[in-house]
């Protein structure tokens, strides 16, 4: 049994060497695995399952032939695509996930999470973070047309970038205590999750007893994060460089 989990590939048109370097992945080493878990910002932005330009298509084909081929593939939300719906996982043939949520892993059960959530030092963030997961505000997005929503998404993105820099380190990062909260909550001693770009494997006890916190990588130009799970082996979280076509 291998298992393949990935976050933060921020797919957009102006980084095609990513896009090109996640469809061979797609098709190499992920089809020798059972299961692939997508956790959150594989895409940059994510305007409703009915706005589909090129990148999306390539990427939903490619996804849904892996599927097809029998790899199971499961998706949770980031905090850039968080518009991924129902048909898009249809299409796909992917399951989406809630964020956090339990999987078995080999031997273990981890808590996956795409990461965002565990970042409540930054207070601005929060607030937006829980506006855009209403189910309601979702649906007033949804119904506009597709023009006034890439507005909306090319805004959001440009007031994003202003207030990260002005952001002190640790406020981007996570809050300790949150992560032992949720671990505790859910009875697990390892979480895996990205966002935060800060690819890490951190070693702490928690109640006692050893645990750990894997934290994926951002995909960039020729390189890739994975975390990979062989048989009953612990997972491990590796770098790679892509294979990218001739
Ligand atoms: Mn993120």
């Amino acid at each position: 049994m291998t298992t393949l989990l990935i976050s933060d590939l921020h797919l957009h048109t102006g980084q095609p060497d990513i896009t090109r370097g996640f469809l061979d992945y797609l098709e190499r080493d992920a089809r020798h695995a059972d299961t692939l878990y997508l956790l959150g910002d594989i895409f940059e932005a994510w305007i409703g399952d009915d706005y589909l330009g090129d990148l999306e298509r390539q990427v939903i084909e490619a996804l849904r032939r892996l599927s097809d081929a029998g790899t199971q593939l499961y998706f949770m939300h980031g905090n850039r695509d968080f518009l991924v719906g129902e048909d898009f996982a249809a299409a796909a043939g992917a399951t989406l996930l809630d964020d956090p949520c339990l999987a078995t892993l080999g031997r273990q059960t981890v808590l996956l999470m795409h990461g965002d959530s565990l970042c409540t030092g930054d207070e601005e963030y929060m607030k937006f973070r829980a506006m855009a997961r209403d189910p309601e505000w979702q649906a007033q997005i949804l119904a506009l047309p597709i023009e006034q929503r890439l507005e909306l998404a090319k805004s959001l993105r440009m007031q994003s970038s202003d207030a990260n820099t002005q952001k002190a380190d640790a406020i981007m990062d996570v809050t300790p205590a949150e992560v032992e909260a949720i671990m505790r909550e859910h009875g697990v001693s390892t979480l895996i999750h990205g966002h935060t770009h800060r690819p890490a494997v951190h070693e702490f006890t928690l109640d006692g007893q050893p645990a750990q916190r894997i934290v994926l990588g951002d995909w960039r130009p020729g390189r890739g994060w994975e975390v990979r799970v062989e048989g009953d082996a612990p997972p491990r979280l590796r770098e790679f460089a892509f294979q990218v076509r001739a």
